[in-house]
């Protein structure tokens, strides 16, 4: 099975999208075309059909994640679902009316979260809600112990990624839960990088609410699913659209049924196939790191070495410049910190946050593999940063004024 065309580059950033399994695809074909019914018809088949289609993909989702069915939500994405799940829970549990002058309660987050977690989070602060955004240690994981400092009466929510999409480190969720649980405060986690790579049982891991998004498994784009805890506690939530009263509210409009069946497909093969699809990943990035590492001196890999998703790499480079380095290496599709930021020359928000040096964090690849990744992948793809690194390295001032034993952070810059 092949995903993918070999006269394009080599695709190694799976963490920003990956491409549709093909399973994924044929699952999904007949409901464009024959079984095109509206799941809110009740009283024709084609309408039943649907629902049908929208029911198996509900308990494939549940499958992969422990839960109950009517825990499922359909939403458009992980962004959606992390929008719906903070905004929602701090609009339902605030402590004090807007404009009341009080603080409306208060959110503890981290200044690494994906933008799809910060922003709401950002916004509910300018609606009056006080939010404390973690620094993460060098090592960039959060612990319990980091949550339990920044705990306060009034918390109503807290909300931290299971895994870093740019450096792949994994929190402490399942004991971030328990903290949570023991002080009455709900825990959301944004799993689009964990979900459906790394196993879930949301009450073994004490979660409230999860995102989670579907091409990021295998599965189509515009898709992605929230879970909301039913019982133990109920959690509620503020809807944020109105409409016809789809998905409990939470998410009404008439439901994108051949996203959720893809949706529900990329779930039931991930759950198959996550553990062999992660020690073959482990074992190929192993691979790739060394083999980049054991050649270029001054390289370092981002994020604590073990704590980390099992296909994710993100390797600084010394004496290089960001750019020019992804010029070089224009034969693999990688990222330059993550795809949403890459567009900017702003060095990446989270290598910054773990405290990686400007010029360190401008010059830093992401390389995420995939199901669709093989050994040759990897080989061509370190061969390619490698050579890069070195070309650049012979052109670089720098470099040689370090070679020859000079302390580069004596020397004084002419201003002109
Ligand atoms: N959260 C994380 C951690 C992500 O990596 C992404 C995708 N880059 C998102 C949220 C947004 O997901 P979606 O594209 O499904 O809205």
């Amino acid at each position: 099975m092949t995903a993918g065309n070999a006269h394009r580059s080599i695709y190694l950033d799976n963490a920003a999208t990956t491409p549709c399994d093909p399973r994924v695809v044929e699952a999904m074909l007949p409901y464009f075309t024959e079984k095109f019914g509206n799941p809110g018809s009740r009283n024709h088949r084609y309408g039943w059909e649907a629902e049908e289609g929208v029911d198996t993909a509900r308990g494939q989702v549940a499958a992969l994640l422990g839960a109950d069915e009517k825990e499922i939500i359909f939403t458009s994405g992980a962004t959606e679902s992390n929008n719906i799940a903070i905004k929602g829970a701090a609009y339902m549990y605030e402590k004090a009316p807007a404009g009341s002058g009080k603080s409306r309660g208060h959110i503890i987050s981290s200044i690494i979260e994906h933008k799809a977690v910060l922003d709401p989070c950002k916004r509910l602060q300018k609606e009056g809600f006080d939010v404390t955004f973690l620094e993460p240690p060098k090592d960039g994981i959060f612990t319990a112990e980091m949550v339990k400092a920044a705990l306060r009466p009034d918390t109503i929510l807290v909300s931290l990624m299971w895994a870093n999409n740019e450096i792949g480190t994994i929190n402490e969720i399942p004991r971030i839960g328990a903290l949570c649980h023991e002080h009455d405060v709900i825990f959301h986690t944004d799993a689009t990088q964990w979900a459906g790579k790394m196993p879930v049982d949301v009450e073994r891991d004490n979660i409230d609410l999860l995102s989670m998004s579907g091409h990021k498994i295998y599965g189509p784009k515009g898709i992605g699913a929230l879970y909301v805890r039913r019982r133990k506690p109920r959690v509620r939530l503020q809807a944020l659209v109105d409409g016809g009263g789809q998905e409990r509210g939470f998410r009404p409009g008439t439901l994108n049924v051949t996203g959720i069946v893809g949706l529900g497909k990329a779930a039931e093969i991930a759950k198959a196939e996550m553990d062999r699809d992660g020690t073959r990943l482990l074992a190929l990035r192993r691979k790739l790191e060394d083999s980049v590492t054991s050649r270029l001196d001054h390289c370092a890999i981002n994020g604590h070495r073990e704590k980390r998703l099992p296909h994710i790499t993100n390797i600084s480079f010394g004496f290089v410049e960001g750019e020019s380095l992804m010029m070089a290496c224009k034969d693999i599709a990688v990222s330059s910190g993550s795809a949403c930021t890459s567009a900017s020359l702003e060095p990446s928000y989270v290598l910054k946050g773990l405290g990686v040096g400007d010029d360190l964090a401008h010059s830093s690849l992401r390389l995420s593999l995939g199901r669709f990744t093989r050994e040759a992948d990897v080989d061509y793809a370190a061969e390619q940063i490698v050579q890069a690194v070195k070309k650049l390295r012979e052109l670089s001032p720098l470099y040689d004024m370090h070679n020859e034993g000079i302390d580069l952070s004596k020397v004084e810059w002419g201003h002109h």
